[in-house]
């Protein structure tokens, strides 16, 4: 790990801020960063992966989240794409396709369309048998990383269940177009996806047909939870090394900014908020690595807990850096804009409010 975050550290430099200002990452860096494996840090070593524990992925994912959630963002996909492969795809499927995905081939993943959002029951998009192969046919829409991708593992409906399958990005039919200024994560590649007749093999669809809908979603969005939840701690704590240096150091009114109680009750609600996402995070990592009964609503509650506490803790760090962070390219500027969209992906602060509540419900005699 330490090794890992040493290197990520110096890739990522002092660039973030251009990479967010500029809408793009660098290609090269997201293949080098996949060729280590570092973008699905959990794939198992027989698949080519690193093998990583939850906890220490997570701890990964937020430092890499301290840096640029745009590249976190990819490394959300990524890891989404190789553990829906890794879960729903046979034995063959595993071993074809995460050894490419851990050695620089860039992967995204596909639910949302313009009238399934929030509600994934309303997902249109078709894959239809035809003799030995598939045709796919459909429009997804906010696909993060799609831009980058060589792979779109896209979420469709098929026969009478539903099913997932792995569409070559550069396949005929298949039309890739960036979502023009994303309020946030602008370098994450989010872009809408249309699938025009698009022919493939058969045995690209993963596990074969006729899955319930529900199953495949929840199976996808439990490790991208799991990924945003770290992604919003190292937002968190990005922003209160940014806050704490800069309060202790400016003064205003003869003093530290740190010494008026007003600006200090901002550094300790940003230093709760810190340790009450990571505490929510090694929780839920703890229960994937024991794979407990209840990792789910602890995967839900972490990223519920790390998203908003990201996004309130955020704006207090605007906050007290004043007019030393209310520009484009400040890493406290860069969070309050990508914290804010935490609370929408993977599960909104509402979904995740209704599937807790639910489980409140189910848990009490
Ligand atoms: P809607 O579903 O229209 O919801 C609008 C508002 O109503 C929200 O506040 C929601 O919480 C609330 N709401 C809806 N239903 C209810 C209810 N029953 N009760 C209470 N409140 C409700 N999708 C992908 O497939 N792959 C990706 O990689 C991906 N990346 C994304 C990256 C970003 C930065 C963003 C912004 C989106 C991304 N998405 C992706 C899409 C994302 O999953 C959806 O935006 C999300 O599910 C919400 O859907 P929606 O935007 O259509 O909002």
């Amino acid at each position: 790990l330490a090794e890992a975050t040493a290197s990520v550290t110096g890739l990522v430099g002092d660039r973030a801020g251009d990479w967010d200002r500029s809408g793009l990452l660098p290609v090269e860096l997201l293949r080098k960063l996949g060729a280590a494996g570092q973008l699905c840090t959990g794939v198992p070593t027989e698949y080519g992966g690193l093998g990583w524990d939850s906890r220490t992925s997570g701890e990964f994912t937020a430092h890499v989240g301290s840096l640029c959630s745009s590249l976190r963002s990819v490394m959300t996909s990524q890891g989404m794409a190789a553990w829906t492969v890794e879960r729903l795809g046979d034995e063959a499927q595993r071993r074809a396709l995460l050894p490419r995905l851990t050695s620089g081939e860039l992967a995204a993943v596909g639910f949302s369309e313009s009238q399934a959002g929030s509600d994934l029951s309303g997902i249109d998009t078709r894959i239809t048998v035809d003799g030995d192969t598939v045709v796919v046919d459909g429009h997804k829409v906010w696909m993060t990383a799609a831009h980058y991708a060589d792979l779109l593992i896209v979420f469709g409906r098929m026969g009478d269940g539903a099913a997932a399958v792995v569409v070559p990005a550069r396949a005929p039919g298949v039309h890739v177009q960036r979502v023009a200024d994303p309020l946030g994560c602008r370098a994450a590649g989010h872009a809408e996806v249309r699938l025009d007749s698009v022919r493939l093999p058969a045995d690209s669809v993963l596990g074969g047909e006729g899955l319930s809908l529900p199953l495949l979603v929840t199976t996808a969005l439990a490790y991208g939870r799991m990924s945003v939840a770290w992604g919003c701690v190292g937002i968190l704590r990005a922003c209160l090394a940014a806050t704490t240096r800069h309060a202790a150091s400016r003064e205003q009114f003869g003093q530290p900014l740190a010494r008026h109680q007003l600006v200090a009750k901002h550094l300790a609600d940003l230093f709760v908020a810190e340790q009450v996402a990571s505490r929510a995070c090694e929780h839920a990592s703890h229960r994937w690595d024991n794979g407990s009964p209840d990792m789910v609503v602890a995967t839900i509650l972490a990223k519920h807990v790390s998203a908003g506490h990201a996004a309130r803790g955020a704006a207090s760090a605007v906050q007290v850096m004043a007019s030393a962070g209310a520009q484009d390219g400040h890493p406290v500027a860069r969070a309050y804009r990508d914290a804010k969209l935490m609370e929408i992906i993977e599960g909104s602060n509402e979904m995740c409010e209704l599937l807790l509540a639910q489980h409140a419900l189910t848990s009490v005699e």
